[in-house]
């Protein structure tokens, strides 16, 4: 198969579909692989990388939309490459199509083999795709609230972990899944005095099981909600109710009750935060203050660190990749069950119930 890797044109971002190392594995398995010219530049790729394991350059994106039977890429196509998709070609990319209908109509008049990252499931339906991501946002979370509290940034200048002699900040989490668990690591890592709060009995079992003594794990009613985040000097919003927008956990009246000089970083902004405050900034931009109390809700901030994310993500993608390129999507689709629901569009045809739904479109 010729798999095509285009540069991303989406505004600041800098990863890419597949790494050097994710192609010298497609090559091996026999197949062909093209990349675009300066495609892996942003972290840190030359095109010379590239052809050390096998690949191809080419100069236009234009050329590998025509010659590729499959396209890997990382954030959803925009308009120009949407227009160069062809009737039976795999697209396998992050796509978010439930919010994007000029997305979803481009799709599906391409005639392409559209599988998302994002709904693909593992055997015990989970988001293999998209857990990469959490991950890195989950350790993430705890950089940037520790840089908010710095005085510099409006922060109450602590340290987290504290020094012999000073207590360390109090961080607390709310949801322990995949960020929250990330950004729960990072915080004991560094010595701070972390709780987390989760509604999910298992969850907490697991996280006691993981954490020991290291964080304090409640069961969160709003009443230890509201006496936790009170008490806090981070607060880091890691909920998640599939398929629904964030409940507003934090309300304004919490805020304004917060210590001056606290940091909350929502990561769950792109659900729409659970901080009744929060609202989405950019890397550019990333924090405000509300009440005195300094707010991170940058939507994407895996972005931040494409290099590390992008080996991630490629470490997940890797598998199916060589599937569907060894297999041809039909049959790599009839044997995974769980690669068979990222298949968001395939010959003019949504089959996505939600992405339907959303859309009030036939599926
Ligand atoms: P997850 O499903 O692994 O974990 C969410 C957890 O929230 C679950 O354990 C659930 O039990 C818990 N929860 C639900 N309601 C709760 C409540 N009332 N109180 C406490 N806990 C509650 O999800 P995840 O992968 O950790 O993702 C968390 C959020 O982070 C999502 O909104 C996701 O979209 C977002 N995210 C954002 C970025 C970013 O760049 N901003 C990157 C990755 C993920």
């Amino acid at each position: 198969m010729l798999i095509g890797v285009p540069k991303e044109i989406k505004n600041h971002e800098y990863r890419i579909g597949m790494v050097p190392a994710s192609v010298r594995e497609l090559v091996q398995n026999g197949h062909d692989v093209i990349v675009e010219k300066d495609g892996g530049m942003g972290i840190g790729f030359s095109d010379q990388d590239y052809i050390a394991v096998g690949a191809s350059i080419e100069a236009e994106a234009a050329t590998i939309f025509a010659k590729a039977d499959m396209i890997v890429k990382v954030k959803e196509p925009q308009a120009v490459e949407r227009a160069m998709l062809r009737e039976g070609q795999i697209l396998f990319t992050y796509l978010h199509l439930a919010p994007d209908l000029p997305q979803t109509v481009d799709l599906v008049a391409s005639k392409a083999v559209c599988i998302a990252y994002e709904t693909v499931t593992d055997t015990h339906g989970g988001l293999p795709l998209l857990a990469p991501m959490s991950e890195v946002a989950g350790r993430m979370a705890i950089q940037a609230g520790a840089q908010t509290l710095e005085k510099s940034n409006q922060g109450s200048g602590m340290l987290l972990g504290g020094v012999p002699g000073v207590a360390p900040a109090k961080v607390v989490v709310i949801g322990g899944g995949m960020v929250g668990n990330n950004a729960a690591q990072m915080a004991v890592g560094l010595g701070a005095d972390v709780t987390i709060l989760d509604r999910n009995i298992d969850v907490l079992r697991s996280l006691n099981i993981q954490f020991g003594n290291t964080a304090k794990v409640i069961y969160s009613t709003a009443d230890a909600l509201e006496s936790e985040v009170l008490a806090a000097d981070l607060v880091i919003g890691a909920v998640l109710i599939p398929g629904a927008a964030a409940p507003k956990l934090v309300t304004k009246e919490h805020i304004k009750k917060m210590k001056a000089g606290s940091a909350i970083v929502d990561v769950a902004i792109d659900q729409g935060g659970c901080f009744e405050t929060s609202h989405a900034t950019t890397h550019q931009d990333p924090t405000y203050v509300v009440d005195e109390v300094v707010h991170y809700c940058v939507a994407n901030m895996p972005g931040a660190v494409a290099r590390t994310s992008t080996f991630a993500l490629n470490n997940a993608t890797l598998p199916y990749i060589i599937k569907l390129a060894n297999q041809g999507y039909q049959a790599a689709l009839q044997n995974d069950k769980g690669l068979l629901n990222g298949l968001n569009v395939i010959a003019g045809q949504l089959t996505c119930e939600s992405v339907a739904i959303a859309h009030d479109m036939q599926f």
